[in-house]
């Protein structure tokens, strides 16, 4: 063996062994630190119309059509790019590849619903000369991180006749927004500061200010309360039994924002995992010459586990490739809609969590995902011995790893902690049950689940970079 000993040689052997992750900015050019900066105010706009899942769902419906995709059965000759939508809480847009479907596609798979409070169906009482409105919290929340906010109502009520009527209130200028209280820290001691921070916040007190003048005549009880359904009456049209039958969830209001100096940060609500559905949408639409059928799923209920008939669990994918084969001329049987299944590729789009400056030890640092590294591949979740996780195949990592690399995609890896830390779990299992290769592909998010989470610009431009070398290798 030679000897190496001069200082370039050893440089050369360490850059040639050694991996080191790259940040994006240190990768790419001018060019495309401009287009990363031009992808992320698009991206914002799509969160502030965006808030929801029925709210994405629209969103996306909308970019798909006026791109040329279609409902299934509402284009002669049928249309090779379709759109699905389930109950309007979840979406799939599709494209036939120039490849026969019966080789398998390639799915990219996100969700679009976030940590919310959602209202409880008779919420509305009165306290102390005030109305509330009670809540029950959906998905993993810090309870605290909600309280003393400026927060907004957006969903649907479906009224006594069936009509829908759909509410956001508390997102312009003008509209008023909507708050839960807090205990000031004079008297907080007993009633917070001795409890756990776990318990310090209870869930039935996460109780939304809706009202605070009275029904005028004074000789009915609960005044507060029938002055705010007097409101709801004739502004709306709506009754306290209406409640029952309405989804309302409760976000934070106001608009995404840049973050930092060198704005090189967006924060705002609801970006696990709308980063993911937001980029996996626009690798759809740029897509050149995809050879492989690519499919797009936007799933609803990840945040609770993916049951229901709108999460990731049901069987909505199996119809997506059923109306495709018919596009294609194909007559689809079970055994064939699992055939194809089977044999496709699938990225788990979700978002892993940055390494937190402050709270670096519940990480480990070398297999952590960093704020600015690129698109993460997580090669498997769970918790506690890599329980419940996918686990994606070597040979699966090793391939996506060239298609990254072919096409400058800046990414890293990353498991979500410490060994025995915490953990959480994606949807690629679900996925992974038709037998198909899938491994979760997502941005690092700081503060993640909480009212204000922040990426960064590069890991977003990379993400949508990476979802489109998937679909066009
Ligand atoms: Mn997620
Ligand atoms: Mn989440």
């Amino acid at each position: 063996m030679e000897k190496q000993d001069t200082k370039t040689d050893i440089q050369e052997l360490e850059k040639k062994l050694k991996y080191t992750p790259t940040h994006v900015w240190d990768s790419i050019d001018d060019d495309e630190k401009k287009r990363a900066f031009a992808f992320a105010e698009v991206y914002k706009d799509f969160l502030d119309q965006a808030k929801t899942e029925r709210e994405a769902v629209r969103y996306i419906s909308e970019k798909a059509l006026a791109a040329g995709f279609t409902y299934p059965g509402t284009s002669n000759p049928p249309s090779s790019a379709i759109v699905m939508n389930m109950y309007g809480k979840t979406v799939s847009m599709a494209r036939l590849g120039t490849e026969p479907i019966s080789e398998g596609v390639r799915i990219i798979i996100s969700h679009i619903d976030a940590p919310r409070l959602d209202l409880k169906q008779r919420p509305l009482m009165e306290k102390e000369d005030m109305a509330f409105l009670k809540t029950h919290y959906y998905g993993g929340i810090k309870k605290f991180q909600w309280l003393t906010r400026p927060l907004s109502l957006h969903g649907c009520i479906i009224k006594s006749d069936g009509s829908a009527l759909n509410v956001e209130i508390g997102e312009r200028e003008d509209d008023p927004v909507f708050t839960i209280l807090d205990l000031l820290p004079h008297l907080a001691r007993k009633a917070q500061y001795e409890k756990k921070l776990l318990d310090a916040i209870e869930g039935e007190k996460l109780n939304i200010v809706v009202g605070s003048l009275p029904f005028e005549n004074k000789d009915v009880s609960d005044r507060f309360k029938l002055s705010v359904l007097l409101y709801l009456d004739q502004k709306y049209g709506v009754r306290e039994e209406d409640l029952i039958s309405s989804e309302i969830e409760v976000v934070p209001a106001g608009r995404a924002r840049d973050v930092g100096l060198d704005r090189g940060l967006v924060g705002g609500y609801g970006q696990d995992d709308r980063i993911c559905a937001f980029s996996s949408m626009n690798a759809l639409l740029d897509a050149k010459g995809l050879k492989r059928t690519g499919i797009l799923l936007f799933a609803d209920k990840e945040e609770i586990g993916s049951d229901g008939a709108t999460g990731a669990k049901s069987r909505f994918i199996e119809q997506v490739v059923a109306e495709l084969m018919k596009t294609a001329g194909l007559t689809p049987t079970a055994f064939q809609i699992n055939s194809i299944l089977s044999r496709s590729q699938a990225l788990s789009a979700d978002v892993n969590a940055g390494i937190d400056p402050d709270y670096t030890d519940v990480h480990e640092k070398q297999n952590a995902a960093c704020t600015g590294y690129g698109l993460c591949m997580t090669k498997f979740t769970g918790h506690g011995g890599k329980y419940a996780a996918n686990d994606a195949n070597a040979e699966y990592v090793g391939w996506l790893r060239q298609v990254f690399n072919r096409q400058k995609v800046v990414w890293q890896t990353g498991e979500l902690g410490k060994v025995d830390e915490g953990g959480g779990g994606t949807v690629a299992k679900f996925l992974a049950s038709y037998g198909m290769n899938i491994v979760d592909c997502g941005p690092p998010i700081l503060s993640m689940h909480s009212p204000f989470e922040i990426s960064h610009k590069g890991d977003l431009y990379m993400a949508y970079k990476g979802y489109r070398a998937f679909l066009e290798e």
